[in-house]
């Protein structure tokens, strides 16, 4: 298989980036394990398109993982980011964007009536579950296998994305102890919540879901799902946490909370929040978060939360999406654009499934429905891979790994999907033969 980047100055810089990074990367999943062969190395990046050292564009469907809603350098970003550095680039003292970003999120989220900032998806979550833990003073959590929350340890059990991509058992480093602490059930298996709680429901002190799960491929929740988490959590005195890191201001103007109508007591904020810049946010129940210090004595902080550079970003992108209302238009084109991945990969008679909600997507080479990780993991891994690198030998990058939900942004216009869906074809073709 001739894959995209063995020659040249990626090759290269990735030779040299395994002598200094672990894998050569700053996060597993670049390193293109899932998919063979070496990443490519990028240069600049604008719209719907990166473009590498070596000159090659791609029309690109990660979009820094789900931050980017405007597209790659949109100018109402860069004007904020640029405007915000001139006037300094960190203060480690309150200033007013800060705010207004809380007051915005606040607004498009009324579940969120306090929140902090975070400086990552992962410090987010980390947070809220320490808080949820004090609020109840109970140890044990419940996830779902194959959700990603971030790399905190109590959250390394059965976990989704790059651990799912490298197929590792729970992390190395993680305290048995605390391993013990977490709790996991299938996605969108309400009995096996309810066991967990009939066993342990007095110690459980929360719930974590992705109310859409993104890590394990693009899957829905049933429609009784949400609301089961809910009404079980209330009825054993746990708290509900929806972790929106993926789905926040991405599937809808209010979140995946929104969409389905479930109020959880926490929610946790990530990516879109940071217009492509590292922020984070927990946030909900004013009750609870005032239990957060200095209000409370949950203690949490840091150097650069509430950066003047992220939160400018941030609202940036935040007020164009309000201004644009995109969220429609985007899940028409996410919506054209896995179909026609499904249809064309069935016409070659390779089976394959799919969904999409807001501008995240995805698809199985597997016949549906995929409820969950464990029906993810049946796909065609291999068929994956190759699929991956004709797509983006032809110029068209989709995440490296099934285990990945896709992202389109308002950059990615009607044209832009058109001729993906055109390389799309074509790469099928060639991988069917
Ligand atoms: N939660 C979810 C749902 C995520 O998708 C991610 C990252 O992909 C995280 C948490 C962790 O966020 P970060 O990578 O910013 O630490």
């Amino acid at each position: 298989m001739t894959l995209f980047t063995q020659t040249d100055r990626s090759s290269a810089l990735f030779a040299r980036a395994r002598t200094l990074m672990p894998g050569g990367v700053s996060s597993p999943v670049r390193a293109f394990g899932k998919v063979g062969g070496a990443p490519f190395f990028v240069a600049h990046a604008r719209g719907a398109h990166l473009t590498d050292v070596d000159g090659r564009t791609v029309s690109d469907y990660v979009m820094s993982w789900g931050a980017l809603m405007l597209g790659h350098a949109a100018p109402e970003i860069v004007a904020a980011i640029t405007g915000a550095a001139a006037r300094g680039t960190s203060y480690g003292a309150p200033c007013e964007a800060e705010v207004e970003l809380a007051a915005l999120i606040t607004r498009l989220m009324p579940s969120i009536e306090m929140l902090r900032f975070v400086n990552s998806g992962t410090e987010a979550t980390l947070s809220a579950i320490r808080l949820a833990r004090a609020a109840t003073g109970r140890d044990m959590i419940l996830k779902f296998s194959g959700n990603y929350h971030g790399h905190g340890d109590s959250f390394l059990v059965q976990a989704g994305s790059g651990v799912a991509t490298l197929g590792l058992p729970d992390s190395p480093g993680v305290p048995a102890c605390l391993a013990a602490l977490t709790l996991t059930a299938p996605y969108n298996d309400v009995a096996a919540v309810s066991a967990h709680f009939d066993a342990h429901g007095d110690r459980i002190a929360c719930i974590i879901v992705e109310p859409v799960c993104g890590n394990a491929g693009f899957i829905l929740p049933e429609p009784a799902f949400l609301p089961a988490l809910r009404e079980i959590a209330t009825r054993h005195g746990a708290l509900l946490v929806f972790d929106e890191v993926m789905t926040g201001f991405r599937v809808a103007r209010g979140g995946a909370q929104a969409t389905f109508g479930v109020t959880p007591d926490l929610t946790t904020l990530g990516k879109v929040i940071g217009g492509g810049l590292p922020v984070g946010a927990y946030g909900g129940r004013r009750d609870l978060m005032e239990r957060v210090a200095p209000a409370g004595p949950v203690y949490q902080a840091g150097t650069l939360s509430g950066n003047p550079l992220a939160m400018g970003a941030g609202l940036a992108q935040l007020r164009a999406l309000l201004e644009a209302e995109p969220w429609k238009t985007l899940e028409a084109r996410t919506r054209t654009l896995v179909d026609g991945i499904v249809t064309a990969a069935q016409e070659h008679d390779l089976p394959a499934c799919g969904g999409a909600l807001g501008a995240m997507g995805g698809w199985f080479f597997r016949t549906g429905p995929v409820r969950r990780y464990e029906d993810a993991r049946g796909g065609d891994d291999d068929l994956f891979g190759r699929f991956f690198h004709a797509c983006l030998r032809r110029g068209v990058y989709f995440p490296p790994s099934p285990y990945e939900a896709l992202f389109v942004s308002v950059a990615h216009t009607d044209d832009v999907i058109d001729e993906t869906l055109a390389v799309v074809r074509a790469a099928l073709a060639e991988v069917a033969r």
